[in-house]
């Protein structure tokens, strides 16, 4: 991709409105812009790194044997009487239509599945099932400040299980813990699963919590790794000892990631979903719930990421791999963009007719992972490559980084 032509320029100046690092560093990079409190545009370069997150995640899910379907946004205002959330659900946005009929608009979706999953299974035999989708949720948020942290629409992977018993549940609760684990620690995030109260449904639930300053959750740790609870509901305090000997607790900020939960049998309750066992006795489905925000995931990365110069993407969702900026020379340039392309490498050039100072800062500010310059002084064929990551830069041959290209990723 060439610069010139992409839709969405760095800045230098955001709007006093955004105050959260994630919001003020992704808007002067071009990756997104506001719309109103808690709605954003994703700009191409902002819509790449989602894609990628979607990418790992859908790759985690399937190989969980989930099904992805898509759900509509529009719902059906009976579900919701039906599960009595229709009055209770503090943040759901309420729309009238022209006919003076009302929808919710979705913030959550088992009003929607389980009386879809209730016309196609009845059997032992079709137990048991996992179905997830990633798509777009509403919610009527009070404090939408955090930038993409807390969105009234953003966007969430919501999936769903179920299950003829508890066993089959529990099983199925762990290989999630599994592939949740694997999913953040794809897009370079270090989550403390964490032991929370169960909100609505059940005693427990567990979350997924990222250390960061400007977080809006608290918990209370164990650096060795062996305990994590949520102050919200924490019966101890922060000093005391770790019982494994790893020293004293902690308590710091966090932002949640990822959220899962058993749901037991309140929503299958409330549809009458069934299934007919081995001796045709009818019993409960046991359902369990597992979200990831992928928006929220995006801004997180970016609050953990980033220096006094901009974002510094993981390589895994970076919008592109390599950064090319040529100073002056753009025939040496075209040859090492050509080439990079022909390798199957990710590449934003920098084809501006700007200064080198700008294009470097800007390099730093988008945060792609590695930045290669081009110039006269380099001569045709030889490179300057410099990792976002490190102050250093070292020169080597186009040729060299290219046949080494595949192990930088
Ligand atoms: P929170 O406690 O932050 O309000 P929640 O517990 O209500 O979130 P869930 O309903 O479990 O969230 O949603 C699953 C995931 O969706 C959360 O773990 C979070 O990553 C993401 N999420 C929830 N609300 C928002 C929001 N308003 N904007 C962006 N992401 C969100
Ligand atoms: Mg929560």
């Amino acid at each position: 991709m060439k610069y010139s032509k992409l839709f969405g320029k760095t800045i230098k100046d955001v709007s006093s409105e955004e105050t959260s690092i994630n919001a003020k560093l992704l808007t002067r990079g071009g990756f997104i812009r506001r719309e109103i409190a808690g709605v954003y545009n994703f700009l191409p370069l902002g819509l790449k790194v989602i894609e990628k997150i979607e990418k790992i995640v859908r790759e985690e899910m399937n190989s969980a044997d989930s099904q992805e379907l898509l759900m509509p946004a529009l719902q059906n205002k009976e579900s919701w009487i039906v599960t009595g959330r229709w009055d209770t659900f503090d943040v759901l946005f309420k729309l009238r239509s022209q006919t003076g009929s009302e929808y919710p608009l979705g913030p959550s979706h088992e009003e929607v599945l389980v009386p879809l999953v209730k016309q196609f299974v009845s059997s032992y035999r079709d137990l048991p099932l996992s179905l997830y989708q990633i798509q777009t949720k509403f919610r009527d948020e009070l404090r939408a400040k955090s930038g993409i942290l807390r969105g009234r629409e953003f966007i969430m992977k919501d999936l769903y299980s179920f299950h003829a018993d508890e066993k089959d549940f529990d099983k199925y609760y762990k290989r999630m813990m599994e592939a949740y684990s694997n999913v953040f620690r794809r897009v370079g995030l270090d989550a403390i699963l964490t032991e929370a109260s169960g909100g609505a449904f059940s005693e427990f639930s567990h979350e997924y919590q990222v250390i960061t300053e400007s977080g809006e959750d608290e918990i209370i740790y164990c650096s060795g790794g062996d305990f994590a609870q949520n102050t919200e509901i924490a019966k101890v305090k922060e000093g005391k000892e770790c019982d494994l000997g790893h020293g004293p607790l902690k308590k710091v900020k966090t932002i949640e990631v990822g959220n899962i939960f058993p749901l037991a049998t309140k929503f299958s309750d409330a549809f009458g979903l069934v299934y007919q066992d081995e001796n045709g006795k009818s019993n409960p489905i046991i359902m369990g719930c597992y979200g990831i925000g992928i928006t929220r995931l995006m801004g997180t990365v970016v609050e953990v990421h980033n220096d006094e110069k901009g974002i510094v993407w993981p390589d895994s969702i970076a919008p592109y791999k390599v950064h090319l900026v040529n100073i002056g020379n753009v025939k040496y340039a075209e040859k090492a963009y050509e080439d990079l392309v022909n390798a199957g490498i990710e590449v934003l050039w920098d084809d501006r007719d700007v200064s080198a100072g700008e294009k470097f800062a800007d390099a730093d500010l988008i945060g792609i992972p590695t930045r290669i310059v081009v110039s006269d002084k380099l001569g045709e064929g030889t490179i300057e490559v410099k990792s976002r990551k490190e102050k250093d830069s070292h020169t080597e041959t186009l040729e060299a980084f290219l046949d080494t290209a595949s192990i930088r990723g």
